[in-house]
């Protein structure tokens, strides 16, 4: 809710109504189309900064749950130790930090790390090129990939291993938002639009009205009851066929190559789904609802579980291949301890630094 209320700051109204009090009851069907029409206000005013917005804290909360639902239980297990919360929401409870991190000043450092800004010219070539486009002061790409090291690492302490975890679930959910990859128009914060009366940018419609719209509401509870519907479809609904593509390839050990993978469908989306017929199309419309939303709706929810479903398989492939593995050499040492004649120890930071490509090969919190 938080999160809702600093992004609503975007927006200025004449008509100062909370707009969350006039959702209509949530669809029970969120897969199908909407066309209920809502109070239009007059508003004024818009632009923000790129990506002051991720996924809204419904989105991020969302992928949250549905990875939680396919997690193995000694990654979750290990995933609640690391957060210090055995709750059902441990993932879904951090999942927005990053964001509020940002806004302070201690966290400004990490602002460009939620996004990776394709230099490509949409909508008539999209494309995402890793040394092109993340930028010296790092991207969404070489954060996951810094944190996806740091949180495997096994020699953090306990703060800074929740701190990497805390990142990495956010930015994965980051970098499915098509517009959190691309440069255009700052990701498309800068396409002033209407939708459902108010004056906004195409960006947070993306990040959050529109799943809002969709969902009615932005709390966990609503985060949570979206996820279950987003775990049938990935189980035995319209992306049973597809999900297994999602992670095809995904590789702990060259994760830059992954995210840029990621990076890449998602951006692809901003040429055919995001605006195909160009931003000056967009802003042109009286309102994106019902037409444009009815167009793209779709491909929010499909960006929402495949976040989910990939943070999930990174994170159980981190822990067998990172976590499991180290406690697995570590007990070994320990036993092996006994039997060495004088008595010499071995703890696990004397164990080797495990072999990482990719640009972060160094932990370091100034990325
Ligand atoms: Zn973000």
């Amino acid at each position: 809710m938080v999160a809702v209320i600093r992004s609503r700051r975007t927006r200025t109204f004449i008509e100062q109504k909370p707009p969350l009090a006039h959702k209509r009851e949530r669809d029970q069907c969120p897969l199908s189309l909407r066309t209920t029409k809502m109070t239009s206000y007059v508003v004024l005013g818009l632009a923000t900064l790129h990506g002051v917005h991720a996924w809204g804290a419904l989105g991020h909360a969302t992928v949250a749950y549905v990875a939680q639902n396919y997690l193995s239980a000694a990654t979750a297990s290990w995933a609640q130790g690391v957060l210090a919360d055995t709750s059902t929401s441990y993932l879904a409870n951090i999942a927005s930090w990053a964001d509020t991190f940002r806004s302070t000043t201690a966290g400004a450092w990490s602002a460009p790390l939620h996004f990776i800004d394709a230099e490509d010219n949409p909508p008539t070539s999209c494309s995402v090129n890793y040394a092109r486009d993340c930028g010296a002061t790092g991207c969404v790409v070489s954060a996951i990939a810094n944190y996806t090291q740091r949180v495997g690492d096994g020699r953090l302490s306990a703060a800074d291993a929740a701190e990497a975890l805390r990142f990495l679930v956010h930015f994965v959910g980051d970098i499915t938002q098509p517009l959190h990859d691309e440069a255009f128009e700052a990701g498309a914060n800068g396409v002033a639009v209407t939708f459902m009366g108010f004056s906004d940018n195409l960006h947070s419609d993306w990040d959050t009205f529109m799943p809002e719209e969709l969902i009615g509401g932005s709390s966990l509870a609503d985060a949570q009851s979206w996820a279950t519907t987003l775990i049938s479809e990935i189980d035995s609904g319209t992306y049973e066929s597809t999900k297994a593509s999602w992670i095809a390839g995904d590789d702990v050990g060259n994760v830059i190559t992954t995210a840029t993978r990621w990076a890449t469908d998602a951006n692809a989306l901003v040429c055919s789904v995001v605006m195909p017929n160009g931003a000056a199309a967009l802003t042109a419309e009286t309102d994106l609802f019902p037409t444009y939303y009815d167009d793209v709706i779709g491909t929010i929810e499909l960006q929402i579980a495949k976040g989910g479903y990939r943070l999930a398989n990174w994170l159980n492939t981190i822990f067998e291949t990172e976590v499991a593995a180290k406690r697995e050499i570590v007990e070994g040492a320990e036993k092996r301890v006994g039997c060495w004649p004088h008595g010499r120890s071995t703890s696990a930071s004397s164990l080797t630094s495990p072999s990482w490509t990719g640009a972060s090969s160094s932990p370091s919190r100034a990325r």
